[in-house]
């Protein structure tokens, strides 16, 4: 019998997309369902987008691109780059993807031969795992309990980060934690990365926009400007305009590593559409008021949310402080029962939750930390009090 590639043996379809799926299907065949699962914003680009796809599409060659991203993408991301906090970088520091998970598996190709080691912290994105083992890379976890508050000491980075550690790969904020470093946290993890040369560094923070109770967005660069020759600035659309689907994803770093990322795209895709990047532009250079809108209202919702659990007994909650995610530890009902069903760990009880007052969540596994479950608060907003208190109802009901 033909086998496919020993690869495939290693990827695994992404879990969230799986319960994500699981919970539409279920709304599909008619039950009433909350969705706490997948981190979609709930809002929509500004009409300049539409009207900006609308004239691209008057003019559209049909034509292949620039495997970089065309010139105007390029400036408008320099500037939105500039706005960040960034400077020096020039177009030539610069390549795109399909979404900041393209570009991500593209680094990884780019930065990674089979064996290599990447470390990150715990709980992490789901694909770093995935993209990490479809490349065969090692993978070194660096564990964040609830009680460090989900964070990295600069004590464990500082151990974990050997010369045989090609690269460190940062969230922040986190998905799924929520959390959000503060400029000294970010400025003590930098002082000891200027001390590990051997290693590159990836800090995906794609959600830095959203960062809530005045607490900023610094990244390990604006400290220590030395450290911008090994550090790749990982950057989406996705979440910031609401435009998960429109899929652009943005890096920023050292030549050698765009270029590479941009030979991949020659090899993978191409380019990005005209129109796809005609609204890329327009996002990028329109209001940028949206952005700011949401936040305030996921402000609002994190504090509903954090309430809400923070009341449950048994649940504890680190309070999240960025990105639209919440990650409740549950493990104080495992072995507990529902029904005649025993709540074994955070699969079971997501998927209890699921079935008996349906309520999608992700369990924590999926993430490195099968203690907790993640909660995404993007859910229409008439959704979002009876979700909390089916959840409390839920665990009520646990004995
Ligand atoms: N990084 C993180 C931390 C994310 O949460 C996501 C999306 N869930 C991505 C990268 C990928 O985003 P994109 O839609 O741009 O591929």
């Amino acid at each position: 019998m033909l086998q496919l590639a020993q690869r495939m043996g290693r990827a695994k379809p992404s879990a969230i997309m799986v319960i994500a799926e699981k919970a539409k299907a279920l709304k599909a065949s008619g039950r009433d369902v909350i969705s706490f699962s997948i981190g979609v914003p709930n809002f929509l680009p500004g009409p300049h987008v539409y009207e900006a796809v609308r004239k691209a599409l008057e003019h559209d060659s049909g034509q292949y691109g620039s495997n970089r991203g065309s010139n105007e993408l390029l400036d408008a991301f320099l500037k939105h780059l500039q706005q960040a906090g960034f400077s020096g970088y020039a177009r030539e520091n610069l390549s795109t993807g399909v979404g900041a998970k393209h570009v991500l598996y593209n680094l990884a190709e780019a930065l990674l031969d089979e064996g290599d080691e990447i470390a990150f912290p715990t709980p992490y994105w789901t694909s770093y795992m995935d993209i990490a083992e479809i490349v065969g890379a090692r993978v070194k976890l660096l564990p964040c309990p609830p009680t460090q508050g989900y964070k990295l000491t600069p004590q464990q980075l500082d151990a974990a980060l050997t010369p045989s550690t090609r690269v460190f790969l940062f969230n922040n904020p986190s998905n799924p934690t929520g959390m959000v470093y503060t400029r000294a946290e970010i400025a003590a993890l930098a002082e000891v990365l200027v001390r590990k040369p051997d290693t590159w560094i990836i800090t995906d923070d794609i959600y830095h926009r959203m960062v809530f109770d005045g607490l900023g967005y610094h990244n390990f660069v604006h400290l220590r400007p030395e450290l911008t020759e090994r550090t790749i600035f990982v950057d989406s659309l996705s979440k910031t305009y609401g435009m998960p689907g429109w899929r652009v994803g943005f890096m920023a770093g050292p030549k050698a590593v765009a270029t590479a990322v941009t030979t991949l795209n020659s090899n993978h895709i191409t380019n990005l559409p005209e129109i796809v990047t005609a609204a890329a532009v327009a996002a990028l250079t329109g209001p940028q008021d949206v952005t700011a809108r949401e936040c305030a209202d996921f402000t609002r919702r994190r504090d509903r949310v954090h309430a809400a659990l923070s009341a449950i007994p048994g649940v504890s909650c680190p309070r999240p402080q960025g990105a639209f995610y919440a990650f409740p530890d549950i493990s104080a009902f495992f072995g507990k029962r529902c029904g005649d069903q025993v709540i074994a760990d955070d699969v079971a009880f997501c998927a209890a939750l699921l079935e008996h007052q349906g309520v999608a969540c992700v369990p924590g596994s999926a993430f490195g930390e099968p203690r907790a479950l993640r909660i995404s608060y993007t859910c229409p907003a008439a959704q979002l009090e009876p979700g909390l208190q089916r959840i409390a109802a839920f665990c009520a009901a646990l004995v």
